[in-house]
């Protein structure tokens, strides 16, 4: 299926691993030119190149996209946007009781008010071009959430909120958002997450592995090619009809009905 989006170009923030490199894999195989940003210079060049094999340009941003003048590198090396999909690293797990102001405040730079600035950066480019997709991931979480991920549940929650209202504000101009809700994926976050259980059960990473995959009726953990697919539909020509939604991709695992 060709998605229709060869020749435009797209940012893919925190995209050396991980989902956000599937996204950045799928939209290159769609013709895609990519601006690829993370924090870590030896692995963001290497995931360039690799990129790049597939066909299409791609120009790696080291930079901390939860930050002001991060954000100002990225946007300055990509200058006009068609594409843009926000992410960056989750908060770390907790208790309610323990979380400070400035807990609350870093949590909500990176992953409500980072995203947010992102879009009011490449929008109104968007706007006055008559064509834009913007693909924020978020969480599993929004929808079904995880205690001991409240600040993960605050600040997604919000970035939902505000998406849920630009979504429809500028969808009459071109410029289509949506929501990608992961649930677990194979992926080095996911890689941690089994270590720490397999730690506190004192079983092995394979057993811990397992023990959570049974908990997804799909019987499996996603994989970011899946998800960049996902991502990649979202960003084509035919997603114009699909205005503010979060789509969960999680195996099944949230027992919700809508
Ligand atoms: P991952 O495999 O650990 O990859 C994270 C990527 O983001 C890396 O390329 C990392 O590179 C980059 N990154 C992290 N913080 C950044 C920052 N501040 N600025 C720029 N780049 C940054 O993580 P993932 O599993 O793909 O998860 C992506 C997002 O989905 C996270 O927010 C995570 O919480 C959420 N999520 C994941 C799952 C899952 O099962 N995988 C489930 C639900 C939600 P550098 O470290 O070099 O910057």
């Amino acid at each position: 299926m060709d998605l229709g989006i060869g020749g435009k170009r797209a940012i893919v923030c925190a995209g050396s691993k991980g989902l956000g490199r599937g996204c950045a894999e799928k939209l290159a195989e769609a013709g895609v030119e990519i601006i690829l940003n993370a924090r870590g210079a030896e692995a963001l060049e290497a995931a360039a190149a690799e990129i790049a094999a597939l066909g299409v340009r791609v120009t790696p941003v080291a930079a901390d996209i939860t930050t002001a003048e991060g954000r100002e590198r990225v946007l300055a090396a990509a200058g006009e946007v068609d594409i843009l999909v926000n992410n960056a690293g989750g908060p770390p797990p907790g208790l309610w009781s323990d979380w400070s102001r400035e807990d609350f405040i870093k949590a909500l730079d990176g992953n409500m008010l980072a995203p947010i600035a992102m879009m009011q950066a490449v929008i109104p480019g968007m706007i006055a071009r008559g064509w834009g997709r913007v693909v924020n991931i978020t969480s599993a979480a929004v929808r079904a959430p995880i205690a001991q991920l409240g600040l993960s549940n605050t600040a997604r929650t919000g970035l939902t909120g505000f998406v849920a209202g630009t979504s429809r504000q500028v969808a009459g101009k071109g410029v289509i958002i949506n929501n990608l809700l992961p649930g677990i994926h194979a992926t080095d976050r996911a890689v941690s997450l089994d270590t720490a259980v397999s730690q506190a059960k004192g079983i092995t990473l394979a057993e811990a592995a397992a023990e959570r995959a049974a908990t997804i009726p799909a019987g499996r953990y996603g994989t970011p090619e899946e998800f960049g697919a996902a991502c990649a539909f979202l960003c084509s020509q035919y997603a114009g009809f699909i205005i503010g939604q979060n789509l969960m991709l999680d195996g099944g695992a949230a027992n919700i009905s809508i």
